[in-house]
């Protein structure tokens, strides 16, 4: 192989690609880690097969740096990734030196406020309750692909009670 994609590349494309819940990503994530450990194995044979890896973070806040590990953790919803410190622009207002929120995230909302949707405002029906609303009514998955099917935010609360 000449070039090698390391799992922070992968999760990289996907935050690009849209994937915006970090459950969802940790899901697709388990799943590339486990079809990479069947195709290792069938070069290397039933040896020692490598872990899931942990975040050894876990208990690092959103928006909080490890000064230390000069690592933090971006404080965006829909990222919520430990990066290390040249993933985020200097800040000296802020405790740690660093912007709460990392770069990639950072041109995320740049591009999105430099492209509002136009034209008039359509409504969706929830797949749930059958009533059409606006987008702003829908999960965050629906708000970035409108074809998408979904339950509307009170069905989707109503659900999980
Ligand atoms: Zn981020
Ligand atoms: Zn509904």
């Amino acid at each position: 192989m000449t070039s090698l994609v390391s799992r922070e590349d992968i999760e990289d494309e996907l935050v690009r690609a849209g994937v915006s819940s970090p459950h969802v990503r940790r899901r697709l994530m388990n799943l590339v880690h486990m079809y990479a450990v069947a195709v290792s194995r069938q070069f290397s044979g039933p040896a020692d097969l490598p872990a899931v890896p942990q975040d050894p973070y876990s208990r690092l806040l959103p928006g909080h740096a490890d000064l230390a590990a000069r690592v933090a953790r971006c404080a965006d919803p829909q990222c919520l990734r430990v990066k290390p410190f040249r993933e985020y622009t200097r800040d000296d207002s802020c405790p740690s030196g660093r912007r709460a929120v990392c770069k990639t995230c950072t041109r995320r909302h740049a591009r999105l406020a430099a492209s509002p949707r136009l034209g008039p405002v359509r409504k969706y029906l929830c797949r749930a309750c059958g009533d059409r609303k606006e987008l702003d009514f829908f999960p965050e998955e629906k708000r970035r692909w409108p074809s998408l099917a979904a339950s509307c935010n009170e069905c989707a609360e109503g659900r999980e009670k």
